[in-house]
């Protein structure tokens, strides 16, 4: 009779509360061998020069091809990723092939092309470690720090402990650029932005999206702007989908523009056509 009941509370509990954990360990094991085999693609998606329309830069963006439910989104795994502490060695991974492609793209494109790549705050956290093996591999394949920027989000400066704080200081050392990116959706004192060395803010896309004449986002991206131009930061807006969203951004100052009007993010071989189009026909690259 008690084994019975066990197995009735068992059942019971079973589609609400241990599917749901059976299916994270399964999902856990599944990144786990997507690592191993291979089933990761680092898509890039181009960050434009506003007021010339070239591509400057490019944000890696992680996918999973999953063997039976195709493409993944980052927002699906990376948080499991996180939880089980596999993102650092997903993260080390999408660096060096942002890294790779980054030497081409400056030796092919433009000597200052930049890549850069998102770390979560557990990533940037990470205890005892810190950026020294991306140097590294920066020096073997002959590139400098600024072949890199790296994006994380303003929660991380919000109470940076003093292992945040070493980690931008030897990112400001080997010459990696920072962008703060999702700006404007934390709790922003922005007071923050004066004691770290940023480089870019990149305006979240929730703004972006409500861009109209006279609308509190114009307001809220033009002053965003001001203030960063004050400050020495460079502005990238992302979202980008219209045109009519891109001549406001222009006409509000903003440097570079992210979306899908230039571009989603691409696998690196379509990226890199695309930077071959452009520097053939420079004219036809540009969104009118
Ligand atoms: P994020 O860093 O803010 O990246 C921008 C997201 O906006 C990307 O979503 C991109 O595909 C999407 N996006 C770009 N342009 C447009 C547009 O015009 N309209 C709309 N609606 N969306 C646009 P994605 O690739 O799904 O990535 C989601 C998030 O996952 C990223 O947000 C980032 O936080 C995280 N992520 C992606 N790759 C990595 C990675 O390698 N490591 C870590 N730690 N996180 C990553
Ligand atoms: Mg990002
Ligand atoms: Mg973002
Ligand atoms: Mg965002």
């Amino acid at each position: 009779a008690a084994k019975d009941a066990g197995r009735n509370r068992f059942s019971y509990f079973t589609p609400a509360l241990q599917v749901a954990a059976i299916n994270r360990m399964r999902m856990t094991n599944d990144l786990r061998s997507a690592l191993k085999g291979g089933q990761f693609r680092v898509y890039f998606q181009p960050i434009v020069h506003l007021r010339t329309g070239k591509i400057h830069k490019a944000e890696a963006l992680i996918r999973w091809e999953h063997p039976q439910r195709g493409l993944v989104s980052p927002l699906e795994f990376i948080p499991l990723a996180e939880s089980s502490g596999l993102i650092i060695d997903i993260g080390e991974w999408v660096f060096k092939e942002s890294a790779r492609w980054a030497s081409r793209w400056r030796r092919a494109h433009h000597p200052e092309f930049q890549v850069s790549v998102n770390q979560s705050p557990l990533e940037f956290q990470r205890e005892g470690k810190g950026y020294e093996g991306w140097l590294a591999h920066l020096r073997e394949l002959g590139l400098s720090g600024q072949a890199v920027v790296v994006e994380i989000t303003e929660g991380l400066l919000l109470d940076a402990s003093s292992g945040v704080t070493d980690k931008l200081l030897q990112l400001r050392d080997a010459g990696i650029q920072v962008a703060l990116d999702d700006f404007g959706t934390g709790y922003s004192s922005l007071s923050y932005l004066k004691k770290f060395d940023i480089d870019y803010l990149k305006i979240d896309r929730s703004f972006t999206r409500n861009l109209a004449p006279e609308s509190s986002d114009m307001a809220l991206s033009e002053a965003i702007i001001v203030m960063a131009h004050k400050l020495g930061l460079r502005v990238i807006a992302e979202g980008v989908e219209t045109h009519e969203q891109r001549d406001l951004l222009l006409a509000a100052g903003c440097d570079y523009g992210q979306g899908f009007l230039f571009a989603r993010p691409l696998p690196a071989e379509e990226f890199d056509a695309l930077l071959i189009a452009q520097s053939r026909a420079p004219a036809a690259a540009q969104p009118t």
